[in-house]
């Protein structure tokens, strides 16, 4: 694997924004907002040479104008949202991929919280925006609950060891209502006491890794015997047990 230095910036009350550095690139990843972004650049000296953004939304892409404006770095997103992700330069699909210098990314479409929505493969991390959150998902306003589970397989197919980065630091909540649905699930309770402890010492709950969210987070877990009879859906398909998870914690 490439090296890759990978930097987390909290933006606005809970974002994650990303840095990534390989040689003289430096990338950073849905910048809400500028400040939090110049003061790590300051930091590590680096000089941003490209902005990513998973999806339009504004508490992901808030900051593109003011950064690229300081530095002219290449503004990516995706070429199917082009429209709605400001100063955009360059479009980037699922087909095509991308490249950050030497490095090959992989471009994930994982259309449901908005329909352009990517994730980045980058270097043995994966970016995902609001799709995927640590033992959680994004809402679904511009897709079906049929598209945020096809989604989110998607994402749960890369190898096992994958760091996830997310969008947001919702892994607390995240955690308190998976455990509700599967309170017999070993691995998610030891994760909320962990989790539980590093937000009490207010450190970040990220990266997860790929083989945590498979054994953690309900939303990859519609097979579960344990979260179908919690919901008493035990023969259910598994878009239909997503949903009622989805909705159910729209309200949890
Ligand atoms: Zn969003
Ligand atoms: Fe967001």
């Amino acid at each position: 694997m490439p090296d890759l230095e990978i930097t987390i910036i909290p933006c606005l009350k809970d974002n994650y924004a990303y840095l990534i550095r390989s040689g003289a690139l430096c990338a950073v990843i849905d910048p809400a907002e500028a400040a939090p972004v110049e003061a790590a650049l300051k930091v590590t000296g680096a000089r941003l040479t490209h902005i990513l953004n998973t999806h339009h939304h504004w508490d992901h892409s808030g900051g593109n104008r003011e950064l690229k404006a300081a530095s002219g770095a290449e503004v990516i997103g995706p070429e199917a949202d082009r429209t709605r992700i400001p100063a955009i330069d360059t479009g980037v699909d699922e087909e095509h991929g991308w490249r950050f210098g030497d490095l090959k990314v992989q471009v994930l479409e994982v259309p449901a919280h908005t329909r352009g929505a990517v994730a980045y493969v980058i270097g043995g991390a994966v970016f995902t925006g609001d799709t995927l959150f640590v033992m959680g998902c994004g809402r679904l306003f511009e897709g079906s609950a049929a598209m945020m589970l096809a989604s989110l397989t998607k994402i749960a197919a890369l190898p096992d060891a994958t760091a996830v980065y997310c969008g947001h630091e919702y892994t607390l909540a995240n955690a308190r209502f998976a455990l509700s649905l599967e309170p017999g699930n070993a691995a998610l309770a030891a994760r909320l006491r962990e989790v539980e402890a590093l937000r009490a010492a207010g450190k970040f709950t990220v990266p997860s890794t790929i083989a945590l969210e498979k054994a953690t987070n309900p939303f990859l877990r519609t097979d579960s015997a344990e979260i179908r009879r919690s919901i008493g859906m035990t023969t259910a398909d598994d878009v239909a047990v997503f949903a009622e998870i989805r909705r159910r914690k729209d309200s949890f």
